[in-house]
């Protein structure tokens, strides 16, 4: 109890009060009895001084009186225990009633017979040798005829008055000693009440402090610390809303960190990276143990660790190209760079976001390609164009078999550019989403289809010898599509596979269905595909190089297959191809019922 502080300054404060008061009182009340008694016991004496001295009055110096004085002041000393003592003006004593006269010296010095010689009266406390106790002597003058003729001393023991103030001290001294083992105790436990609710409240509020922000104080000691406990609890309950709250915005936050599409890294302000979202985990393969040991530089490149460096110093936004090769795919990214900076104005983290702009990138690329390509496919005929109707403009007009010759390439090139405006103007249109939105779908009977391009394009397989087979099911082939887009679609296969096929070939148009889906297959047994170029002919302006040697003097723009992938994935099928070069190809694609 007493490692406390406040049970310590609580007995010790009831300690000095008590001892203090008990003692001041104690002293004043023993001065104040003291002082009474001695003053009543003098005035006492003085008065039975005056007695002796008015009852003897002319017999007291009278020296033929002598005995009979003797004898009444030993009668009154007897019967008031007094000493009495009859002292004439020279100090010289006439009689005393406890002593023979003989055998005392000259009074004249004693303190309370000189003052009686000079004032009304003396008083003075002496110790008596003779009793061996203090005394108090009062003496008062004597005048006969307004002579001072001598001096009336009487006087007593302090004894009783003494004895009395002693017991009084001892009481008060008792009664002290009784109030301080009463303060200690009553300081212990008062100071062990106090202290009770306040250890607890200690107790449960390390506990809050320690994170269990569940526990509450209660104390009920209708005082100013059941207030401080409710206050606590307040305190508490705040404490935990905002925590909560400030869970609540974490998660939020980390939900939509680790959600988003970009990466986002935290970099401590050596570059290393201290935290990482799913994202940049997933896009660099940023393992937990690796992360906090990585520089950003591991990602693959110094740029990104001079541009965190500069940010560190600038203390400034910054944002840079990025480009890498993920899984032998070349991705760009646009990064972010920003410092977080803390209140005393110094970098802590530096925030990083790659957002990634490859499809963008690529889109871009694809676009100028497709500009590029698109130039060059109508640079080649016009140029031709231009050159042959300047030969002829400059004489070959009248070469009639020149002519004839200049007019049927000019009129050829013309043809080629047509078709490819026309496909670009096709591709242009099914690029556009409201034009895809309005695009009508219907009931689309597949093998109507096969007939109609059979019949569209007999003139050219004729021209060709070749043989176009058409293998139907008997019942028709429904898909929900539009008649225009699949008429056009088959179209484009079937004459790609009678102008990669040399005269006298065999092209196969077979329809199929299961319980889902139509599949449609177009065979030819002609120049077929190099393997290489297999996985870029669906792309816009691709040729493959065998191609390139033209079978059809119309030849191609290298959009036709484009067009062809982008209306069966318009209408939820998909295409494939197989080829072997001098063997044949067959394009397959399906569409769901
Ligand atoms: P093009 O207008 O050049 O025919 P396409 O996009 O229709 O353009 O075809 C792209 C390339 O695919 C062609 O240049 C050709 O090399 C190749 N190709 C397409 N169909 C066949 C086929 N049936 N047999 C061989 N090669 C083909």
């Amino acid at each position: 109890m007493l490692k406390s502080k406040i049970s310590r300054r609580l007995i010790f404060s009831f300690l000095l009060i008590t001892i203090t008061s008990l003692s001041l009182l104690g002293m004043y009340l023993l001065q104040f009895f003291y002082n009474e008694n001695l003053k009543t016991k003098t005035e006492n004496l003085i008065i039975n001084a005056r007695t002796i001295e008015v009852s003897l009055e002319d017999a007291l110096y009278n020296p033929a009186k002598q005995d009979y004085v003797n004898n009444e002041i030993h009668k009154i000393s007897d019967a008031t225990n007094l000493r009495i003592t009859i002292i004439n003006v020279n100090g010289q004593v006439i009689a005393d009633s406890w002593e023979q006269t003989e055998e005392l010296d000259n009074h004249l010095l004693r303190q309370e017979v000189q003052d009686a010689l000079h004032k009304k009266y003396g008083t003075s406390i002496r110790y008596s040798d003779t009793i061996k106790e203090n005394m108090l002597y009062a003496a008062m003058p004597v005048y006969q005829n307004d002579e001072l003729v001598g001096i009336v001393r009487t006087a007593s023991t302090l004894y009783p008055i003494e004895n009395s103030y002693k017991h009084i001290r001892n009481t008060i001294f008792t009664a002290l000693c009784i109030t301080i083992i009463l303060a200690v105790l009553s300081g212990f436990i008062l100071a062990y009440r106090q202290i009770k609710p306040i250890r607890q409240m200690i107790e449960d509020a390390q506990k809050i402090a320690d994170g269990d922000l569940d526990r509450r104080i209660y104390i009920y000691t209708n005082d100013e610390l059941e207030v401080l406990a409710q206050t606590i609890n307040k305190l508490t309950t705040n404490l935990e809303e905002k925590i909560s709250e400030a869970d609540a915005e974490t998660r939020k936050l980390s939900l939509i960190l680790e959600n988003m599409d970009n990466g986002v890294m935290l970099l401590d302000t050596q570059g290393n990276i201290t935290t990482a979202n799913q994202r940049a985990r997933d896009l660099f393969r940023l393992t937990p143990d690796l992360m906090k040991k990585q520089s950003i530089n591991a990602i693959g490149s110094t740029l990104l660790s001079e541009t965190a460096k500069e940010v560190l110093k600038t203390m400034s936004t910054k944002s840079i190209a990025f480009k890498i090769n993920i899984n032998h795919t070349k991705k760009t990214f646009d990064v972010f760079f920003a410092p977080i900076i803390n209140s005393d104005n110094t970098v802590i983290s530096i925030l990083s976001v790659f957002h990634d702009i490859s499809v963008l990138q690529e889109m871009s690329t694809r676009q100028t390609e497709f500009v590029a390509n698109a130039s060059h496919e109508l640079a080649t005929p016009l140029t031709s164009i231009c050159g042959f109707s300047e030969t002829l403009l400059s004489g070959a007009l009248k070469d009639p078999v020149l002519c004839e010759k200049f007019i049927t390439i000019i009129h050829t090139e013309s043809e080629r550019m047509d078709r490819l405006i026309k496909d670009l103007l096709q591709l242009a249109k099914l690029d556009s989403k409201e034009y895809r939105q309005q695009i009508k779908i219907e009931s689309v009977d597949l093998k109507e289809v096969c007939l109609a391009v059979k019949l569209k394009l007999q003139a050219q397989i004729d021209r060709k010898a070749q043989n176009l087979q058409l293998n139907l099911p008997i019942e028709p082939v429904i898909v929900q599509a539009n008649t225009d887009w699949i008429m056009q679609l088959l179209m484009n296969l079937t004459e790609n596979a009678i102008k990669y096929t040399p005269e006298q070939g065999q092209i196969t148009l077979t329809c199929t269905l299961d319980q889902n889906k139509v599949f449609v297959k177009v065979k030819d047994n002609g120049l077929g595909i190099a393997p290489e170029d297999l996985p870029f002919i669906f792309e816009r302006f691709y040729r493959a190089d065998k191609s390139r040697i033209r079978l059809d003097s119309s030849g191609g723009s290298g959009i036709g297959l484009s067009l062809v992938r982008f209306i069966v994935e318009l209408f939820g099928g998909h295409i494939f191809v197989e080829s072997q070069l001098k063997v044949g190809t067959s394009f397959t694609f399906y569409l769901p019922k």
